[in-house]
């Protein structure tokens, strides 16, 4: 039996394709800059967000990590969602590594920050208070695509605030296929922008961070402090380049294939989907606590893996097909016509 692995997008495997990218990919000493395909990786990335310039680095807790080390001193703050994944999900990095405290808020149901939120947690000058330095916006943020009008209105703002702008654009790929502009009018509004390529995109492993020349050579430095150092690392961004040249535009498959099967759920009466929140590769359903875990057992015992805390979570990617929609359909109704 074929397992259906709906947990995250993280779980897809190179194709024949990456694989043989991969062993006929020239390789060098990235550490002394010398990897030829790293480079490309990383000026082709850089291309693509109409920035100056990229560093590959080994993960996307990696690349975020980095980027808030480079933005902001010991002492000062990023103001970030609270459950955004540059606070809540990567072990608390920037203050245990950095001393750069964090200023969560409550991200809005469509995944913005609201900027007047935003203009309030701003500390003075004064020495009572940590330094506000940085804002950090999630694009897609739990499979939501940010508006472009906001994105425009929050590069605004921070100009006019004196803070700079980070993007965790993990899936910022999804997020510009699902609004169907290039990448570029997205990363615009951004200083830096980090993309996971591990994702949706199909790499093994990696991201890549981009902005300026300036920028990206400090970043370099927190890279190799961090031991994200990888010497023959072309070996990665070969696949990389792949999935960024040719695994890009088919993220649209994933996002009509997560439509289908959100629609096909919602009519389970003991589900509850917001169809309006599914605009990229991601659906949450809301159920019952204590059907939850039997749910996801006896769908783990036909085949069909999915994720849950206190949702459910199912992400569409690479790895799934058309027909697994229907099937996955069926295997919920069965499970609630039993129950
Ligand atoms: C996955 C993810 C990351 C980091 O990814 P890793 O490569 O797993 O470290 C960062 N931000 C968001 C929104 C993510 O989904």
């Amino acid at each position: 039996m074929k397992v259906i692995d709906l947990r995250s997008d993280t779980v897809t495997r190179p194709t024949r394709q990456m694989r043989d990218v991969m062993a006929a990919a020239e390789v060098g000493d990235d550490v002394y800059g010398e990897d030829p395909t790293v480079n490309h990786l990383q000026q082709f990335t850089a291309n693509l967000t109409g920035k100056e310039a990229g560093l590959f680095v080994p993960s996307g807790t990696m690349s975020n990590l980095i980027a808030l080390l480079s933005h902001c001193q010991r002492g000062e703050e990023y103001i970030v969602g609270q459950q955004a994944h540059t606070y809540k999900y990567e072990g608390g990095g920037a203050a245990v590594l950095g001393s750069i405290q964090p200023q969560p808020l409550d991200l809005a149901a469509d995944g913005t920050l609201d900027l007047l939120q935003v203009k309030a947690a701003i500390k003075p000058d004064d020495c009572h208070f940590a330094r506000t330095r940085l804002l950090c916006l999630e694009n897609t943020q739990g499979g939501k695509v940010l508006p472009l009008d906001y994105q425009a209105e929050a590069a605004r703002f921070a100009r006019d605030n004196g803070l700079s702008l980070h993007l965790d654009g993990a899936r910022v790929c999804n997020a510009a296929v699902a609004q169907q502009v290039p990448l570029l009018q997205i990363c615009q509004y951004y200083e830096t922008v980090s993309i996971c390529l591990s994702k949706g995109l199909g790499a093994p492993v990696g991201s890549v961070l981009v902005g300026s020349h300036e920028f990206i050579s400090r970043a370099r430095r927190w890279r190799k402090m961090c031991g994200g150092g990888m010497r023959q690392a072309g070996i990665l961004a070969a696949a990389g380049l792949l999935a960024l040249q040719n695994q890009f535009e088919r993220l649209a498959e994933d996002h009509a294939r997560a439509r289908q099967l959100a629609e096909g759920l919602q009519q389970i009466d003991a589900l509850s989907i917001d169809l309006q929140q599914v605009q990229s590769n991601m659906i949450f359903i809301d159920c019952a606590l204590e059907i939850q875990q039997p749910l996801i057992e006896s769908l783990r015992q036909q085949g069909i893996l999915i994720g849950g805390y206190g949702q459910l979570r199912l992400v569409t990617h690479l790895d799934i097909d058309d027909a697994a929609i229907p099937r996955v359909v069926s295997v919920f109704k069965d499970f609630f016509i039993r129950c």
